[in-house]
């Protein structure tokens, strides 16, 4: 092999290394957790110049002509650890701003303004980085104990690359294949359902936040090691959004689609584009790259959106694998206090929820205690979804107080609630599609050892002896409501009425002590609602605090005691169905309609 060809063979592999590693890092922010980070560069920048001011001396040494700060001259493979650490924190303050307050998609345009004034500011403050111009002289990592300009050396630094990419692979393939993978999927699915079975969304998205970062800041110390110099010019928002176009054509959630991703467009596209011939003015070459870049990704989102190899479903092993039976799994209910029967387990006092002008919820008190189930019943647009998403959590409450079991719980975000055992479903559809119906059960198993990064990291070993018990118990309750046959199917394939009932499961799959049911029934076959009905009268025999919204008058007199009318935002009436019939304005108000 000539040396040339030996050069630009070795570049090509190290460059493939830091852009899977980069690939691999945004697939497990956006693909995988639905991150939309297109400040994703800044991070692969941070762990770059990180590395550089680890790696290189003094600034005097060089003769002062660039300014820096650090030059600590720490060996291999400090930098390279540091550049990754550089990564993480940067997440934080950054993750701390952007990730707490806004929505997703403000995210997603604050995270970008971030990377733009970050690099102007780079740019600008030469003390710090040594401003536009940038680094160079970086010493390449183990120079010292092998000849950087020999062809050994090159392919020492394709292996330390390929070691790189090895350790983030297998840490993003434990990350995914875990149930806490399954936990970020089903943020990414649906993020209300997500912190409705008491997923702390915000501390998702800042773990996955550093993780991302922690992974972007080690291939950006990879790829200054390798090419000695930095300089802010090439860490420019344009390279985050060819890492998308890697994701979208490789196909997102998967970390081989990732990699894969990663070698057609970082890699192939851009290798393949530089041997054009030049033509036309200058920079009509580069321009038409970023078109046929646009082109790219427009056009697999329109035939094949879900990438060249897609995202796994997961069927599960049957039967699975015995293991040690995990206590926490069966015991979930215990939650609170045992409470008897007569004491309320949630109670509202004068809650109020405006929207702008508007009264949803006017001053509305209730009390919901265990073992029976408590109606909901009043037109439409009466407030009755509102008041159960503010008894949720979902929504903030505007006015007045809830206590659960006793604890005011006003002011908890909605997946505290859950974890304290209050569970609610919503009225319109809220399955995790992309995730099977089984999984969708999975999601809401509390306290799971393999549901956090830690445990997922541990790997499988560590964490089967809590999904064993999880999967038995999912899949007795699909038996239960007669849909073992879709167990595997992705519940965005299944009938309004069957989203309903995976709903009900996998609120049931927490162990809650209080449900809160929005029109369960509604869009159920017949058959289906007969199950449904059982299935509460055996929830409420055994303790169980319900809440249901229904509009089926006849389920309401069959299963509600006692129920209580709502209209205009307020309570108009509570007592039995047969006392309320027998109050003019309540059946003028409701009951006629
Ligand atoms: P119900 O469930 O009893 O049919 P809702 O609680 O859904 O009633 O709605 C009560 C009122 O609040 C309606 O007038 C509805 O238009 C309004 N509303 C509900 N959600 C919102 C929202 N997110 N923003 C503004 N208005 C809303
Ligand atoms: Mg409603």
């Amino acid at each position: 092999m000539s040396s040339g060809v030996m050069y630009y063979l070795t570049t090509v592999l190290v460059y493939a290394g830091v852009d899977i590693m980069a690939c691999i890092a945004l697939n497990l922010q956006f693909g995988v957790a639905g991150l939309v980070n297109f400040g994703f560069i800044l991070f692969q920048a941070a762990g770059a110049y990180a590395a550089a001011v680890l790696s290189m001396p003094p600034e005097a040494a060089n003769g002062g002509f660039q300014q820096y700060v650090l030059g600590l001259r720490l060996p291999f493979p400090l930098p390279w650890l540091g550049g990754a650490a550089a990564g993480g924190l940067l997440a934080v303050p950054i993750g701390l701003v952007v990730l707490r307050r806004l929505r997703s998609d403000y995210q997603a345009i604050a995270l970008l303004v971030i990377s733009v004034i970050a690099n102007t500011m780079i740019t600008n403050v030469r003390p710090f980085l040594n401003g536009a111009a940038g680094l160079s002289l970086v010493p390449p990592p183990l120079g010292d104990l092998v000849n950087a300009n020999s062809a050994g050396y090159q392919w020492l630094y394709v292996g330390l690359t390929a070691l790189g990419c090895g350790v983030v692979l297998a840490a993003a393939t434990r990350i995914v294949e875990s149930p806490f993978g399954r936990t970020l999927r089903a943020m990414r699915e649906r993020e209300p359902a997500a912190a409705a079975l008491g997923k702390n969304l915000v501390m998702l998205k800042m773990v996955m936040f550093i993780a991302g970062g922690v992974i972007a800041g080690l291939s950006g110390a990879v790829l200054v090691g390798f090419i000695g110099v930095w300089a802010p010019a090439t860490w420019l928002y344009p390279e985050t959004i060819v890492l998308f176009a890697a994701l979208i054509v490789g196909g997102r959630g998967n970390n081989l689609g990732a990699l894969l991703g990663a070698l057609l467009v970082p890699v192939g596209f851009e290798e393949v584009t530089r041997f054009i011939p030049q033509v036309g003015p200058p920079g009509l070459i580069p321009a038409l790259q970023w078109v046929a870049i646009g082109l790219l990704i427009i056009g697999f989102l329109w035939f094949r959106p879900r990438g060249t190899l897609p995202e796994r479903r997961r069927v599960f092993a049957d039967p699975p694998p015995a293991g040690t039976p995990n206590q926490s799994e069966s015991n979930s209910r215990q939650m609170l206090p045992p409470s008897d029967r007569s004491r309320p387990l949630l109670a509202a006092e004068g809650v109020k929820r405006r929207f702008e002008g508007l009264r949803a919820v006017d001053g509305v008190s209730l009390e919901v205690v265990p073992g029976r189930i408590t109606g909901l019943i009043g037109p439409n647009g009466a407030g009755k979804s509102t008041l159960l998403a503010v008894l949720a959590g979902t929504l903030p409450a505007s006015a007045g107080r809830i206590l659960l079991g006793g604890a005011d719980v006003t002011r908890l975000p909605a997946y505290r609630r859950a974890q304290w055992g209050l569970v609610r479903t919503f009225q319109l559809s809220s399955e995790f599609a992309q995730l099977t119906v089984l999984e969708n059960l999975l999601v809401a198993v509390p306290r799971h050892r393999g549901d956090s990064l830690a445990g997922a990291l541990r790997g499988k070993a560590y964490w089967w002896a809590d999904e064993r018990p999880a999967v038995l118990r999912a899949r007795a309750l699909l038996a239960r409501f007669g849909m073992s046959a879709q167990e595997s199917e992705y519940a965005g394939t299944l009938s309004g009425g069957q989203k309903r009932l995976v709903e009900i499961m996998r609120a049931l799959m927490l162990g809650p002590r209080v449900l809160l049911l929005d029109e369960p029934m509604a869009g159920v076959h017949p058959s289906l609602v007969e199950e449904i009905a059982a299935c509460l009268e055996r929830l409420r025999d055994e303790g169980l605090a319900i809440l249901m919204v229904e509009h089926e008058l006849s389920m309401v007199d069959r299963l509600c005691d006692p129920v209580i009318v709502m209209a205009q935002g307020q309570v108009i009436g509570r007592g039995s169905m047969t006392v309320l019939r027998r109050q003019r304005e309540i059946v003028d108000a409701y009951l006629a309609g």
